[in-house]
């Protein structure tokens, strides 16, 4: 398995790890990575990884086979052989531009409480589906509130909970279409705002940044329709 180091702190921009693996298609397995996999809606991270003065650019990260995590190389080239120990520098314009969309789309899953069955993070815009069989009356007072919690400053942190714990609270669940990660025993919860300031509380492996603020202005993009009960909303950051 590779350790998910993004998953304790997302704001990890370099790790020296060992090379574990080669997969089938020439992706590189390290025993502990930086790399965020493409999931949840979030795209796979870039970067490069340096070892005996010699560089591998890295174009995206992907799950492989259990827990292990692939990483992507840009071009065919030599791998660094199994049990090569190298330093591992995660593309950080791009990933925190991720963490900035995909905390705002907790923000905009606030002031649109709505199911959500869909969404995508990107390094400009995101978006979420919602079951909305009616568009939003006033789109401009629903890009105000989403600002004004991003103005709040409110502070974003992460905690665990038992799959089982979680079973008693199936109301957490807000997306329909991603379920939380099973089988692994705990499950990592992500909260915006504390105690009275709590904004929202749901299962996310994403990666998130500290504070609201960080995430700047966003404005509403196009509400679209896809199909009878569910729309589109996109949003842009500022
Ligand atoms: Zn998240």
């Amino acid at each position: 398995m590779t350790i998910a180091l993004y998953g304790e702190d997302a704001y990890l921009r370099e790790a020296a790890a060992e090379v574990v693996a080669h997969t089938p298609e020439g992706g590189l397995v390290l025993d502990r990575t930086v790399f965020y996999p493409t999931g949840g809606g979030q795209p796979g991270d870039s970067g490069v990884v340096i070892w005996d003065g010699r560089e591998l650019e890295i174009a995206t990260t992907v799950k492989g086979e259990g827990d292990q995590i692939v990483l992507v190389p840009a071009a065919p080239m030599a791998l660094p052989e199994v049990g090569v120990k190298l330093v591992q520098h995660l593309g950080w314009e791009r990933r925190h531009r991720h963490m900035r969309v995909h905390t705002a789309l907790h923000l905009l899953s606030v002031v649109l409480p709505l199911p959500v069955t869909g969404g995508q993070v990107g390094a400009e815009k995101g978006r979420l589906d919602f079951l909305m069989p009616e568009p939003p009356e006033n789109k401009d007072a629903v890009e105000d509130a989403l600002n004004e919690l991003i103005d709040r400053d409110l502070l974003i942190t992460e905690s665990w909970i038992t799959e089982a714990e979680l079973d008693a609270q199936p109301e957490l669940v807000k997306t329909m279409s991603v379920r939380p990660p099973r089988g692994k025993g705990s499950i990592r919860l992500v909260r915006i705002g504390e105690g009275p300031e709590q904004v929202d509380l749901q299962p996310c492996g994403g990666t998130h940044v500290a504070r609201t603020s960080e995430i700047g202005a966003v404005r509403l993009g196009k509400v679209e329709n896809k199909g009878k009960q569910n729309r589109r909303v996109h949003m842009h950051l500022g």
